[in-house]
């Protein structure tokens, strides 16, 4: 807690808590008038126009009249408080098993411009693949110019991220292990001179999902994610769960049989090595290592009533429904969530996946929980590596200066210590434009 000392000190921090509830409640649910703001955040009028101002001045909001066409109370018109297009935003980068993708996005999760190239990860060399990331992201920012400034940079990998510092321990899909992600990142991208922050892909959906698309809503929610492999993000009493080091989350590594496959991470019968694509794709008869385009081919060939095709997705479905029985019998969620490869196979595995779980999944936690699919699509790795980008500027908008502002002497005194990485996202920051 930060209360302590002088009484300046815990004012600050008041201030510090009303200007992120504000900023994180124009992020999520859009533009608001003033009055919305005020009720939603149990705060009163001259605190709300006090909290307004400031953000404005910032550069992170603006105000203007409604549309036209929206049902007003009469009376004088209400402005709405709305984020700024040239605010504060992140570059999300996605570094998927079958594609390296990037995106400029704003704060309320805008998408301004996204680009992707599809190509296999599998055992290649990092640097490389950073390499060839900067290839794409160039263009991007220059298509993007008037969009939001970038304040940071979001990477979602698929594997076991060190959250202090992005340092991938092991991405069994990329046959990737001990990369400094992080830092390939940040030196690549030095000239942008903003933070880096390298994230786990199911987490970062888990984080989106629950925030903008098929989680919300829900404060004990399971994402499960994945295109190759099979990871979850987990939201416990409204919390995402990290685990000591950001590594939690590894169901995929799960042994659901001693004596099964051989998995890519080294151990035997790991949930994964059942229901992840390269299992898919053997029981069906494809190549192994045929990817997105052999799924897909799969997944007509289902359609035409294939049976071999059908088969295969019912035998993944029974393992995928055997691992959420026990996810469901351990967390007890409310929702669990499929994306990725496990959303596009999931209208053929559904039946399945419900049997499975109906048989093996305790009544009572059985009878609360639902089974959808990902609702944000293509974006929802980028949406949720934004999220962890703009995790600090949504925390405490004053690190982003007023207009004109040096960086004050007593900035960092009240500042909670939340490492690092938040004080270099201070340093970084630009002065807000006009
Ligand atoms: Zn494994």
């Amino acid at each position: 807690m930060v209360i302590r000392g002088e009484g300046g000190y815990a004012q600050a921090e008041i201030r510090r808590r009303n200007l992120s509830r504000m900023l994180r409640e124009l992020h999520l649910s859009g533009p608001m008038s003033r009055s919305e703001l005020a009720s939603d955040l149990r705060l009163n009028r001259s605190t709300v126009a006090s909290l307004v101002g400031e953000l404005a001045a910032r550069g992170l909001v603006w105000e203007r009249s409604r549309t036209k066409g929206v049902p007003q109370s009469p009376g004088r018109p209400s402005p709405v408080v709305e984020l700024r297009r040239d605010g504060p935003g992140a570059l999300a980068i996605d570094l998927s098993t079958d594609w390296i993708g990037a995106a400029v996005i704003g704060l309320g999760g805008t998408v301004i411009g996204s680009t992707r190239r599809d190509r296999s990860l599998a055992n290649t060399d990092p640097a490389q693949i950073v390499n060839e990331l900067h290839g794409l992201v160039g263009p991007l920012l220059e298509r993007v110019g008037d969009g939001p400034r970038v304040v940071s940079i979001g990477v979602s990998v698929p594997g076991a991220v060190r959250a202090e510092d992005g340092h991938l321990h092991h991405a069994p899909n990329l046959g990737w292990r001990d990369v400094p992600m992080g830092n390939l990142i940040r030196e690549r991208f030095a000239y942008l001179g903003v933070p880096v922050f390298v994230g786990n892909d199911a987490d970062l959906a888990a984080s989106a999902e629950h925030l903008r698309g098929s989680g919300r809503g829900s404060n004990d929610f399971i994402c499960l994610w994945g295109e190759g492999g099979i990871g979850a993000g987990f939201v416990v009493g409204g919390r995402s769960l990290a685990g000591s080091a950001g590594y939690a989350g590894e169901v995929g590594h799960l042994t659901v049989d001693p004596n099964g496959e051989a998995c890519h991470c080294g151990a035997r019968g790991c949930w994964e090595a059942e229901v992840g694509e390269e299992a898919l794709l053997r029981r069906s008869g494809r190549d192994p290592l045929g990817g997105t385009r052999a799924v897909a081919d799969l997944l007509s060939a289902a359609d035409r009533g294939d049976e071999v095709a059908l088969a295969a997705l019912s035998a993944s479905g029974r393992w995928l429904g055997i691992g959420i029985a026990g996810l469901v019998n351990v967390f007890n969620p409310t929702r669990v969530s499929l994306g990725g490869l496990y959303a596009r196979i999931y209208p053929y595995t559904r039946e399945a996946v419900i049997r499975e779980l109906d048989s093996r999944a305790m009544p009572a936690p059985r009878a609360m929980v639902e089974i959808t699919t990902a609702l944000l699509g293509a974006n929802t790795l980028l949406l949720g590596a934004a999220e962890l980008a703009l995790a600090p500027t949504l925390y405490d908008p004053t690190l982003v200066r007023l207009t004109g502002e040096s960086p004050r002497a007593d900035h960092d005194r009240w500042r909670p210590v939340r490492a690092s990485r938040v004080e270099s996202d201070a340093a970084q920051t630009q002065p807000a434009r006009r």
